[in-house]
């Protein structure tokens, strides 16, 4: 059962211009034309950040200057369903955009922390196939607005609900879609959440799979984020099966890739591999994985593999999770297991594919 009215996904034009996906000095263009001096560019910005929902609410602006703002800062995100689970700590969203598209975020407390787990495009061309967004296809990619918008709901859901420490402290890119694919989007995403929402470079999380230009790329821009590889299979043979996109950049050249980010940054870097029965899972897989880091500069974020509709796959046995851990670890390799946070409301990775039933 669909519960809400989803408008036909025929017209795929461009979100409506915010003021977030705009240069710099586009805004300080924008403000001149309103005949206002140019330090109303800063403040404008500033109340943005500081989560002001829309100009209304800005009321040190005289009224007439935030009614004149107001068509530079639209609607981009409509609610359509939110689901909590672990207690209330753990919402998930579903957002409609201008354009029929539905995308979704989470947001998880935790006793120190809160963090948001964001989308950087409506669907996902990866085809990744353990992972439901992956099996969708790719609609489009999200506007820097569309994306900041996530991250700055987030944030005041934190805040109004308590979550953490009653703010957003991190970030991850591990929602819906491909983030570097998204590139411009997604930087431009990630210095306002740095710069303008106080959120430290190393709390925010891009996670790949592996697009090794992307990743160069971003070595370059001078902002150590963490960079997590969603590697899943330390050996080429079995990764061009669960991660495609293997087929153009091989294991070696995503390491290299990842190493020079570290040499780049000083930042060491998270492989994400979900554990996927008798698929991945195996000793001599771990062995291979040990192998492979060693000496690297890496940490490695074990993920029980969550259930996707239509999947013959499963998740590991504790038992052979715990092995798993033992081997890597005996290796030499820090290794955590991951929470499935939100699980039971398809929350979790892999899980995000904006179901509406
Ligand atoms: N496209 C990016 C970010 C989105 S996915 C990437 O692949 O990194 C975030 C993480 O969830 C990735 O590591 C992804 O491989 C993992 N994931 C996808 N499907 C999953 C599933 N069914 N169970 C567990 N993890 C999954």
């Amino acid at each position: 059962m669909t519960d809400v009215t989803i408008r036909p996904a025929g017209r795929r034009g461009r979100p409506p211009a915010h003021w977030a996906d705009l240069e710099a000095q586009e805004q300080l263009s924008l403000i001149t034309d309103l005949g206002w001096p140019k330090f109303r560019a800063r403040q404008v910005d500033r109340h943005y950040n500081q989560f002001s929902a829309t100009p209304q609410g800005w009321t040190d602006l005289p009224a007439a200057e935030r009614e004149r703002l107001s068509g530079h800062f639209p609607e981009l995100l409509t609610p359509i369903r939110t689901r909590s689970a672990d207690s209330g700590a753990t919402r998930k969203h579903v957002w409609q955009l201008h354009d029929g598209s539905l995308v979704e975020s989470v947001v998880m407390g935790y006793p120190d922390r809160a963090t948001a787990c964001i989308s950087s495009q409506a669907g996902c061309g990866m085809a990744c196939p353990f992972c439901a967004t992956g099996q969708e296809g790719l609609t489009r990619n999200l506007s820097a607005a569309e994306i900041i918008e996530q991250a700055r709901l987030a944030h005041l859901e934190a805040a109004d609900l308590g979550l953490g420490k009653g703010r957003l402290s991190n970030v991850v890119f591990m929602g819906m879609g491909e983030p570097l694919a998204n590139y411009r989007a997604v930087m431009r995403a990630v210095r306002r959440i740095v710069s303008g929402f106080g959120i430290s470079a190393r709390s925010v999380t891009v996670s790949t799979v592996g697009l090794v230009p992307g990743i160069r790329r971003l070595a370059e821009e001078g902002l150590p984020v963490t960079l997590a590889v969603s590697l899943h299979a330390p050996d080429d043979e079995l990764r061009d099966t669960l991660v495609p996109v293997n087929q153009r950049f091989p294991v070696a050249e995503v390491m290299a890739a990842a190493d020079d980010y570290v040499v780049a940054t000083g930042r060491r870097y998270s492989i994400e591999y979900a554990l996927i029965k008798d698929i991945n899972d195996q000793p001599e897989r771990a062995r291979m994985l040990a192998d492979l880091l060693s000496g690297r500069i890496a940490h490695v974020n074990l993920i029980p593999l969550n259930p996707t509709p239509g999947s013959v796959w499963t998740a590991t046995s504790a038992q052979r999770t715990e092995q798993f851990i033992r081997i890597l670890r005996d290796g030499g390799v820090s290794t955590t297991l991951r929470d499935t946070r939100g699980s039971d409301i398809d929350g979790a990775c892999g899980q995000l594919a904006a179901e509406t039933a």
